[in-house]
């Protein structure tokens, strides 16, 4: 818990309930919500919990932790839809990161546009 997700962070804020959220899921580790512009007819935002800028940045502080964060995306898309989903990680401005604390888009409940 550095300065910034103290201070300024939106999912942490959103993590600590500053900030009110649609909970999907949560655990010690993630904490997953509805995506408040949705681009699927399911749009789940799943966060660590720790904050880190990035998911570069979070394979290299526990490479575990993306594999739950895989397995709970699984496990949304199977309650959701049957189990088959898009998983995007923007990283970086250039492509489409606008929030700098790790999230993983979880895109289901409907046959995906390319
Ligand atoms: P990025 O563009 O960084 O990959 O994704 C950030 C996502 O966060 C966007 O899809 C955006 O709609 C979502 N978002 C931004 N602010 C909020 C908010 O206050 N609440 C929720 N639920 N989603 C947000
Ligand atoms: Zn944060």
């Amino acid at each position: 818990s550095n300065q910034e997700s103290q201070e300024s962070c939106l999912f942490c804020n959103i993590i600590a309930g500053n900030i009110p959220s649609s909970k999907v899921y949560e655990d010690d580790l993630v904490y997953a919500f509805n995506d408040i512009h949705p681009q699927a007819k399911v749009h789940v935002l799943i966060v660590p919990k720790v904050h880190v800028a990035n998911v570069v940045q979070l394979a290299d502080h526990d490479a575990s932790l993306l594999a739950h964060i895989v397995h709970v995306a699984n496990q949304i898309a199977q309650d959701a839809y049957h189990g088959q989903f898009r998983l995007v990680f923007n990283t970086g401005e250039d492509a489409g990161q606008t929030v700098f604390h790790a999230h993983a888009h979880v895109l289901t409940g409907e046959v995906l546009d390319e």
